[in-house]
């Protein structure tokens, strides 16, 4: 089987070969750190880890994510606030890194911090005016666009649609509207480096490019970030990297995620909707918030709202419906077997709907398997789907208990009477009688008749 992947620069789905055989390098943009993380902003690092985690499956991968701590907008905020550069990115560093680790999201292999990377960036700046393809200008160095013919081909745009639909920054000292800075100077009162061009601070998009050829070498596999990131920032990284690196390739193959709104609106400050993942944990459990981000294709614009998350909550009631009260140990789950339709729905560019109905089937399956030996194989099936997909990682029991309060959806009610009919079948009496218990603590009562079981709400 072949993994698929969209190439943004191919514009389709193209089956991945990494540059080694067994070894994969990806490269994802990290956040800037100077607030905490949106919504938006949780979209790229829970779609990346999964990838991640699909990657691993069947190659030795090599994850960066960067930390951008130095930028204007840190700067804007040390002045506002009065507090030191070191605070503000500190704070939300670690601010970051705990949002996204209740989300599921593992710790890439590298998080290489910008500032640490300033020589990198200073050599490949040099190398670019060497090359003939950045000069200086009043203590700026700029990337001069006009020396790389094929400026565009990531975004598919040409010179005129790229000045049109971006503001770029029209300065006396560029020669041409759309050069970009790759070094700029500093005063005293902001963050600088001593450099060839005087005391000064990189630009944003040399920043990726020195640290992806530093951590995963010149050439890497993969390239993420969200769809707004393609142009200019990730046209402005392949073009310095390649210029940088004689014409060698930079990224094989580009991956970026849709955007998501909030109730059918962009996110934005001056709407007053912006939704941070800090505040969201605070009610909503991390997993359904995974699942949520996770339950449209990646590629998809995704609309956040109470159905978006009260369907994601519904669904892992279900999944932990199927599992709960069944013993499964860490061997077992660690050595079961992932359905082979999972898999592949997963390998096909991330297909996590489908990956999602197939999560479901085996829920199904295991409602209405009877014996103890095959119940306990498919909830061992579930658990190492659920480790996958970076699901399923709380107790069942504990599950339930956090969030007793949401009313039970009539699809869990029927899986529960399904699995109770099972256990009544196979004489588990006492499994049977829980499951009854269980659904009046929800305020469900059941009755048994001769045409079947039936339900209603009880106050
Ligand atoms: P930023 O800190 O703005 O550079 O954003 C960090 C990451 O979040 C980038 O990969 C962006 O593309 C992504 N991102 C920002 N806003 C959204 C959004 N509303 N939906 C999806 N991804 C987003
Ligand atoms: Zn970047």
């Amino acid at each position: 089987m072949t993994i698929y992947l969209h190439d943004t620069r191919k514009g389709k789905k193209v089956p991945f070969e990494p540059l080694k055989d067994d070894e994969v390098t990806m490269y994802l943009c990290g956040p800037t750190v100077y607030n905490y993380a949106h919504i938006g902003n949780a979209r790229p690092a829970v779609v990346f880890d999964l990838l991640a985690r699909v990657l691993r499956r069947r190659y030795t991968l090599i994850f960066a994510r960067n930390i951008t701590d130095v930028d204007d907008k840190i700067n804007k905020m040390s002045a506002e606030t009065g507090k030191p550069i070191d605070e503000i990115t500190a704070k939300y560093v670690k601010a970051y890194n705990d949002d996204m680790a209740a989300l599921g999201v593992l710790p890439p292999d590298v998080e290489p911090f910008a500032t640490h990377h300033v020589a990198e960036m200073i050599e490949m700046i040099r190398a670019l005016i060497d090359s003939g393809h950045a000069y200086e200008a009043e203590g700026h160095v700029l990337f001069d666009v006009s020396s790389y013919a094929d400026y565009g081909s990531l975004s598919k745009r040409n010179l005129r649609e790229m000045i049109a639909g971006s503001r770029v920054e029209v300065a006396p000292y560029k020669r041409a509207a759309h050069d970009f800075v790759l070094w700029k100077p500093s005063t005293p009162d902001l963050p600088g480096w001593e450099s060839p061009w005087g005391v000064g601070r990189p630009g944003w998009h040399i920043e990726c490019s020195a640290m992806a050829a530093k951590h995963l070498g010149r050439t890497i596999d993969i390239h993420g970030g969200g769809q707004d990131l393609v142009f200019p920032h990730h046209e402005n990284e392949l073009a310095q990297s390649r210029c940088a690196h004689g014409g060698e390739d930079f990224a094989r193959y580009w991956v970026h995620n849709g955007f998501l709104s909030i109730d059918h609106e962009k996110m934005s400050k001056s709407l007053g909707n912006v939704v941070l993942v800090h505040d969201l944990i605070k009610t909503i459990p991390g997993e359904v918030i995974r699942l949520t981000l996770l339950s449209g294709h990646y590629r998809q614009p995704l609309d956040w709202s109470k159905e978006t998350i009260d369907s994601a909550r519904r669904m892992l009631d279900r999944l932990y419906g199927a599992v709960r009260g069944i013993d499964v140990s860490d061997s077992e789950r660690r050595e079961a077997e992932i359905p082979e339709a999972l898999v592949a729905a997963l390998e096909d560019d991330l297909n996590t709907p489908r990956a999602m109905a197939e999560f479901f089937g085996l829920a199904r399956s295991l409602n209405k398997a009877t014996d103890a030996d095959e119940r306990r194989r498919l909830a061992a099936q579930m658990y190492a789907v659920g480790d996958l997909m970076g699901l399923l990682q709380s107790d069942p029991d504990d599950w339930f208990a956090g969030h007793g309060e949401s009313e039970m959806s009539a699809g869990t009610i029927e899986e529960m009477l399904e699995k109770r009919r099972s256990a009544r079948a196979a004489k588990r009496f006492a499994e049977a009688d829980a499951i009854r218990d269980e659904l009046a603590k929800a305020g469900i009562q059941i009755e048994d008749g001769p045409e079947g079981t039936t339900w209603r709400r009880v106050d």
